[in-house]
């Protein structure tokens, strides 16, 4: 697993294409096995059958032997108790055959009766074969083993052959001891031209009696050799892989000699490794080289297609990828045509992908540099309540830095009476799509309470909420101003500028709402009219500053004289001022207008003009019991002042609106 881990693409592909031409690379090296496999069989069959060639060659001496042995055998001298004779004899004959190097006879008990060297006497050297003989067969020819001649003192070995019994009953034998130097000649002419290795071997002594090349004297014993023991474990022939007395290895074949009866000598033949597997081992190099020469050609084009087809296309959608994560949305993944289809689908979705996104980052962008510039403060909060993003109106607008504020929650900022009304904003925003608005006040970081108005929407992805705050402290204050103003204007618009009690205009909708609220409860309602006497004069004598400073005064005497909060008094016009007592029966106004005629006159403002020396007032009374209208009622008063003047100034009249009007006016002005 952590192998396949670590592997890229490009190594991926070139195990995929090892893996492919692995087969085939084992065909090769099957079929180089297989080569090497029938060169051995080859190298064994040949090896085998030269062995076989070369036994019979061996063979041919020994058949010779017996063809000399066998004649010889026949010869009466050799039974002849003329020893001289038979030794002279046996000089003559082996010096006619080179092929032994001594030859006598022997007694049934080995002892040498007769020998080529005369006089020769005492036991035979292979005493073993000379018992053997004894006991075989009239045409037998037998051979012994390895020995070093006693009398001629050389390496050789020996054959025989019973003589036929004498006529005392003696059993003799002729032997002959074999020149080995023939052994040699006929290896070296069984080898001939060729590296091979050719050996007479006696493995029942474990020894080479000859070897072709000569490394070593004739009858060298080699206790163990593997070649040896392979031969004696396979006496009818056969092949083996294995060293060489000179320590190289060699493919032996080896086949005993068939005419040498009696004996187990083996002739081996042996082909070096190397000479067996010459024109297989040049095959195979060839099959190697070029085996790597394909392996290493397909992994470099494997590699080169990958990088180009696979790794390098990847490569660019892997850059793209990680680019578009670090929200680069500007560059573009080049896929050429020839690049397989699912690469180019994979671009065209990620390019597409790019370029919505940087759409949207355009878009965010664009957000930004308009929240960031504007007055007002705009604030993102998400559906948990907290604010995601903050603009930077916040500093003018909060005295907070924007990250001051991001993480935290709009209502911690509040004013305390406030902000139910401020979450209720958050729901309405929250749930409503065309959003809301609010007024309401927050407390800037450096402690001052702050009048906002901040309107909501909800974000079109509907993963939080937007809100934009702007200060409205000043409109707000401009606000309070105008509402003192306009106080002010409506108290101006009812107020007489002189004096300082209501003015006409407001006498006039005092009057109307009064009388309609008498004539609706059923209440009485009473006007009194005041002129002042004598103003004319007045103003002639002390001028009109001092004439408008004694209306003051008049005004207030007549404004403290009046108790009840309903009554109300007014500047009628001129000199002339007008009392409103709502819910007052005539006496009630009768009394009332008393009260301010006094207050009035004792203000004792000289006027030299009257014949009294200060100021007067004359008072008309009216009393409307019923529904009454405001000409009727300021009529009605009038014609009371005017009974007040003619009847002397300072004073009150009264009138009644009533059908008893006369009879009243009459009583009053009487008394
Ligand atoms: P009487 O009412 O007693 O018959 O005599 P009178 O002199 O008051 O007569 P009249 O009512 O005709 O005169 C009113 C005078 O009051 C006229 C004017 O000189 C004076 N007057 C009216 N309005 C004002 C005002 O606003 N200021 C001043 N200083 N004088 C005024
Ligand atoms: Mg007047
Ligand atoms: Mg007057």
């Amino acid at each position: 697993m952590s192998i396949l881990n670590t592997m890229g693409v490009r190594s991926r592909m070139v195990a995929l294409i090892t893996a492919t031409i692995t087969p085939f690379l084992a065909l090769i090296a099957a079929g180089i096995i297989f080569s090497y496999s029938e060169a051995d069989k080859a190298t064994r069959r040949n090896v085998a059958l030269d062995a076989e060639l070369g036994a019979a060659k061996f063979s041919r001496v020994f058949r010779d032997a017996k063809v000399v042995l066998g004649t010889l055998r026949g010869m009466p001298l050799l039974q002849a108790s003329d020893r001289l004779r038979c030794d002279s004899f046996i000089q003559k004959v082996l010096a006619g055959q080179p092929m032994f190097i001594t030859m006598g006879v022997l007694d049934a008990t080995g002892k040498i009766v007769c020998h080529n060297k005369a006089g020769t006497e005492g036991q035979f050297g292979d005493m073993d074969l000379a018992l053997r003989i004894a006991q075989a067969g009239p045409d037998e020819l037998l051979v012994g083993r390895f020995m070093i001649g006693p009398i001629s003192k050389k390496p050789t070995v020996a054959v025989a052959m019973r003589l036929p019994a004498t006529s005392s009953g003696e059993q003799l034998s002729i032997f002959g001891a074999l020149n080995l130097d023939a052994f040699y000649n006929i290896a070296q002419a069984i080898a001939g031209e060729t590296n091979h290795t050719v050996a007479l071997i006696e493995p029942s002594n474990q020894r080479v009696l000859v070897r072709w090349p000569a490394i070593v004297p004739f009858g060298t014993e080699f206790s163990n050799h593997p070649l040896i023991k392979a031969i004696a474990d396979q006496p009818r022939g056969g092949t083996t892989f294995s060293v060489g007395f000179d320590n190289v290895h060699r493919f032996f074949g080896f086949a005993p000699v068939a005419d040498a009866t009696g004996s187990s000598l083996t002739v081996s033949l042996g082909q070096p490794e190397a000479d067996a597997f010459a024109a297989v081992q040049g095959r195979a190099s060839w099959s190697i080289i070029l085996a790597v020469v394909a392996l290493i050609t397909a992994i470099l084009l494997s590699a080169f297609i990958a990088y180009y087809t696979q790794l390098r296309p990847l490569m660019r959608l892997v850059q793209k990828s990680e680019r578009l994560g670090e929200g680069e949305f500007s560059s573009r993944v080049v896929m050429e045509d020839w690049q397989a289809q699912e690469f180019r689908s994979l671009a065209t979705s990620l390019n597409e992908t790019a370029a919505k996104l940087r759409a949207a980052q355009d878009v965010e962008r664009r957000f930004r540099l308009v929240a960031e510039n504007t007055a007002d403060m705009i604030t993102a909060v998400d559906l948990a309540g907290r604010r995601t993003f903050v603009s930077g109106a916040s500093r003018d607008v909060l005295g907070y830095e924007p990250n001051e504020l991001i993480g935290g929650a709009p209502l911690d900022l509040v004013f305390e009476e406030d902000r139910e009304r401020v979450r209720e904003l958050f729901r309405r925003t929250r749930d409503n799509a065309s959003g809301g608005s609010e007024q309401y006040r927050v407390i800037r970081k450096d402690g001052k309470l702050l009048w906002v108005e901040v309107s909501g929407r909800r974000m079109f992805d509907e993963s939080g909420l937007v809100f934009t705050m702007r200060n409205i402290s000043k409109r707000k204050a401009i606000e309070a101003e105008l509402e003192t103003v306009n106080q002010q204007l409506s108290r101006l618009a009812i107020t007489d500028e002189l004096t300082g009690i209501n003015n006409r205009r407001e006498l006039n909708r005092l009057i109307e709402f009064e009388a309609t609220r008498s004539a609706r409860e059923g209440t009485p309602l009473s006007v009194i009219l005041i002129d002042v006497d004598h103003f004319k004069a007045f103003n002639d004598v002390y001028g009109h500053v001092e004439g408008d400073r004694c209306l003051k005064e008049i005004a207030s005497a007549i404004s403290g004289a009046i108790r009840r909060p309903a009554d109300s008094c007014a500047r009628y016009g001129g000199e002339e001022f007008c009392v409103l007592l709502p819910n007052t029966d005539a006496s009630g106004a009768l009394h009332c207008a008393e009260v301010i005629r006094a207050a009035v006159s004792s203000l004792n403002i000289t006027h030299t003009g009257h014949e009294q020396g200060h100021i007067t007032i004359s008072l008309g009374v009216t009393t409307a019991l019923g529904e009454a209208g405001q000409e009727a009622l300021f009529q009605s008063a009038d014609q009371a002042l005017y009974i007040a003047k003619a009847t002397g100034r300072d004073r009150v009249s009264a009138t009644v609106m009533s059908m008893m009007a006369e009879t009243i006016k009459m009583e009053l002005t009487s008394a």
